[in-house]
């Protein structure tokens, strides 16, 4: 197994990790309903994208139908 030669300092360490923090989402409001929706992905409230309807969206799925 590698082993490190010699500590890594915190001054090195910190180096290192001004690199890592993470940004913020960036989204933008969908065309057709006005929610914020990631983009280049399908609205999650309307299942539009690029203005048509791709993902059919239900009210209530409902469990307890007898023909299921
Ligand atoms: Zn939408």
């Amino acid at each position: 197994m590698a082993v490190p030669k010699s500590k890594i300092t915190r001054s090195k360490r910190g180096m290192r990790r001004s690199h890592d923090a993470l940004t913020g989402a960036n989204p933008n409001e969908c065309s057709n309903c006005g929610e914020l929706k990631r983009p280049h992905h399908v609205c999650p409230s309307c299942g539009h994208y690029a203005d048509r309807e791709v993902v059919a969206m239900v009210d209530e799925i409902d469990l307890d139908e007898d023909a299921a």
